[in-house]
Formats: C-alpha cells, sequence, structure tokens
C-alpha cells in the first residue's frame, strides 16, 4: 500500500479528552476513531490488525472442530423471556433494551445462549448429529458504566463466541478442556504470551465455576490471585485467602495483580436447555436435554490490550503476527524510482508492506514509521540508492543495517 493512497492521518500529539492510554496511541497512529466513550471504529491500520487477530482465533477454532457462523444482533424480548434472563436484574443492568414505536421490545446482544438454542432445537437431533460446535465474530452491546478504558471496554465491542451441545457431561468435559488448550494458542500467536487460566465465579451466566484468561497487567479491572510457582490461578471475586498464603496446589506462594480479562469460558450444563426445551434422542430414543458450553474472546479487547504492551515513547511496535504491514518502506530525497522496485519486489513476494511515498520531510516520516510500528522499516535514500544498498532497522532494535536491496526478502524472513 501507499501512503499517499491510504486514509492513514497520524496525529503529532495525543488526541485530547481520551483517558486510555491504548485509545490514546490508536488513535494518534491513525488506527481508530473515537465516536464517544467505549465507541470506536476501526480504520484501515487498525481493521487490518484487528483481522490479522480475527484469522488466528478462525484458525485455533476451527481446528477444534468449531464451524463458523453469523448470527443476528437484534434480539425479539421472547427468546430472552424463555430463559428468564429478560427480566434478571443482572441482565437488565448490561443489555440494551428497548420499545419500538409500535410498542414491540427488543434487545441487542450482549450474549448469543439464547439466540444458538433456538437454532439448534429447531433441527429433530440424535445422539449421532452431537456434538455441536458452532462460533461467530461479532459485535457485542453492553451497557457499561465504567467505559474509560478505550478498546479494553467498549458499549459495543467485537468477540468470538464459540457454543456447543453435547450428549453428555463428559462429551463436554472433554470440549471444554480442548477449547482451553485453542484459547492459549491462539494467545500465544498474537504476541500474548503469558495468559493465566483463573478460576472465577460465572457473574450472570451460571452459578458453577468458570474459567477466565488473565493477562497481568497494570491497566487491568480484574485482580488475579496466583501461585508463583504452579499455575494455580484465581479470580479475586472468588478467592477466600491473602497474598502471601501457600498455595493449595502446591506448596509455592500466593501474589496478585491486576489483570486483564481476555476470554472466558462457560460450562452451562442443562439449565439453558432445560429452559428453552433443547433436546436430542439418545440411543435408546428418549429425548433428553443437551448440555450447553459457552466460550468467549474479547477480540477488541485483545487489540487494545497488545496496544497497551507493545509500545514505547516513539508509539506502537506491534508482534509480526498482528503488525498491520510487516515492512514499512522511508523513501527519502530523489528516490521514487528506487523505492518502486523495491516495493515491487517486496509485494510480490508476498511480503505486506507500507510505502511512505510521500512528499513529506525525512524527520516526519520516520516519526510516523515508528508511531505506526511495524516490525521492520527500510529506508531508501540518495546516500544509499547510489551503492544500490537499503538501510533496514528493527522497530524492537535500535541497530540500522545496510542491506543490498537484492537481499531484502531473505533478511526479513530470517529475521
Ligand atoms: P468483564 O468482567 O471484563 O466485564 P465479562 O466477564 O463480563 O467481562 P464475558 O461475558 O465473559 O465478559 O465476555 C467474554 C469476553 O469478552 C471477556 O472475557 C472480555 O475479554 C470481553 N469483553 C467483555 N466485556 C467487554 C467490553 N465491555 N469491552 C470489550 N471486551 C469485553
Ligand atoms: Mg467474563
Amino acid at each position: 500500500m501507499r501512503y499517499s493512497q491510504s486514509f492513514i492521518n497520524t496525529l503529532r500529539a495525543d488526541p485530547k479528552g481520551e483517558t486510555a492510554a491504548n485509545a490514546r496511541l490508536l488513535i494518534r497512529a491513525g488506527y481508530v476513531d473515537k465516536l464517544m466513550a467505549g465507541s470506536y471504529s476501526f480504520l484501515p491500520l487498525g481493521w487490518r490488525v484487528y483481522q490479522k487477530i480475527e484469522n488466528i482465533v478462525r484458525e485455533e477454532m476451527n481446528a477444534v472442530g468449531g464451524e463458523e457462523i453469523l448470527m443476528p444482533l437484534l434480539h425479539p424480548k421472547e427468546i430472552w423471556n424463555e430463559t428468564g434472563r429478560w427480566n434478571d436484574p443482572g441482565v437488565k443492568e448490561i443489555m440494551y433494551q428497548f420499545k419500538t414505536s409500535e410498542g414491540k421490545e427488543f434487545g441487542l446482544s450482549f450474549t448469543h445462549e439464547e439466540v444458538f438454542l433456538d437454532i439448534v432445537r429447531k433441527n429433530s437431533l440424535s445422539y449421532k448429529n452431537l456434538p455441536i460446535r458452532l462460533y461467530h465474530f461479532s459485535t457485542k452491546f453492553r451497557n457499561e458504566p465504567r467505559a474509560k478504558s478505550g478498546l479494553l471496554r467498549g458499549r459495543e465491542f467485537i468477540m468470538k463466541d464459540l457454543y456447543s451441545v453435547h450428549a453428555t457431561q463428559e462429551s463436554l468435559d472433554e470440549f471444554y478442556w480442548q477449547v482451553k488448550e485453542a484459547y492459549l494458542k491462539a494467545y500465544q500467536r498474537m504476541g500474548l504470551k503469558e495468559v493465566k487460566v483463573v478460576e472465577a465465579s460465572g457473574g450472570v451466566f451460571t452459578s458453577g465455576h468458570t474459567h477466565e484468561f488473565q493477562v497481568l497487567h497494570p491497566v487491568g479491572e480484574d485482580t488475579t490471585y496466583y501461585c508463583i510457582k504452579c499455575d494455580w490461578a484465581q479470580n479475586k471475586e472468588i478467592y477466600q485467602g491473602r497474598v502471601g498464603d501457600r498455595c493449595p496446589q502446591c506448596s509455592g506462594q500466593i501474589e496478585s495483580a491486576s489483570s486483564v480479562e481476555v476470554g472466558n469460558i462457560f460450562r452451562f450444563g442443562m439449565v439453558y436447555s432445560e429452559k428453552m426445551n433443547v433436546t436430542f434422542k439418545d440411543a435408546a430414543g428418549a429425548s433428553k436435554p443437551l448440555y450447553l458450553g459457552s466460550y468467549g474472546i474479547g477480540m477488541s479487547r485483545c487489540l487494545g490490550l497488545l496496544a497497551e504492551i507493545f509500545n514505547d515513547d516513539k508509539g506502537l511496535a506491534w508482534p509480526e503476527s498482528v503488525a498491520p504491514y510487516q515492512i514499512h518502506l522511508v523513501s527519502l530525497g530523489d528516490t521514487k524510482k528506487e523505492a518502486e522496485k523495491i516495493y515491487k519486489e517486496l509485494s510480490d513476494s508476498g511480503l505486506e508492506i507500507l510505502w511512505d511515498d510521500r512528499d513529506e520531510s525525512a524527520g516526519v516520516k520516520l516519526a510516523d514509521a515508528d508511531l505506526i510500528g511495524a516490525p521492520f522499516r527500510l529506508v531508501v535514500s540518495d546516500k544509499t540508492a547510489a551503492k544500490n544498498n537499503v538501510e533496514v532497522k528493527k522497530r524492537s532494535s535500535e541497530k540500522t543495517e545496510l542491506i543490498k536491496s537484492g537481499q531484502i526478502v531473505s533478511y526479513v524472513s530470517s529475521k
């Protein structure tokens, strides 16, 4: 992509009125636009990063047998009445519910268990059709009273939600733990290397335990108690002990830290399928309620968290797997011809490259390259071009190197 033809608008200073660091950076670097607190548009750069994250999650969901669908966001009150959730005080706090001028009542989706179960029950299912594992990426609406954390807490945000139904508790359990592993792989791949699997209560969703995926980070609104020796971890909401206690699983010591919840998995069992009469026929032909599981990843929250983690005083510094472009090519002076050749060659070899072909000063272009944060920066100047060289720099390092322009592809793929 040529910078001059792309809708990238960076700011020289932080935007006003934005309290969250992730949103400040993302707005400044031209990734997102703020409509109001908790509500952001993804601009071309931001959407590229989002799509990278989405593809990683999609691959991991497909790998455990998930099938992608898309469910509606506008839900009739009736479907929510079937589980009794329409009038649940906890639900009423976060769900946008409204009446049309004709008096019909609707809600905007904050989760999709009811809609998923409604799809499932319209089919006459036998144990042979199970399990069913469907997921989608879609917008969720939540009336968040504290929408001050940028992309970490939206009134409207993107979630990946997967739902599964099973004939037995064992089958549900087996899939639940498979999803746990798939989530850890997905987080790892997008650059969230240290994710804790934390026991938590189900909130408005279930009275049983659930598992949250928490990244320790000062910006987090949750508190995780964890063992410094083993993988034991519990959310503050259910932990009975104190920092310094002995771990109930090993002899390690318990610590606590702020954390960001990037995902949550739930085993609902038969609660909702009994209420909504969602059944299957077992091997003896008897009708039985299905076991339901529900699994969410906060997609836009992950993007915001990555921005919180991967930055320095000059701007963003994306992990390669989610960077909008792998290479930011800067042409300075009278080098358009040389730069164009490199741009074509790299694009043809399958690399994603943003070429800053604008008539701007070196200072502006180099500052924008740092702000946007692609993993590699290439500079072509009159001086380097004269010797058929290119200057290469990794965003994460101060070191620059001169290499022959024909060697860029092999250089980048070897790093
Ligand atoms: P939180 O405790 O942070 O409010 P939650 O437990 O209510 O989140 P879930 O219902 O478990 O959220 O939703 C699944 C995932 O969606 C969460 O793990 C989180 O990553 C993400 N998420 C939830 N609420 C928001 C929000 N308002 N903005 C962005 N992401 C969110
Ligand atoms: Mg949760």
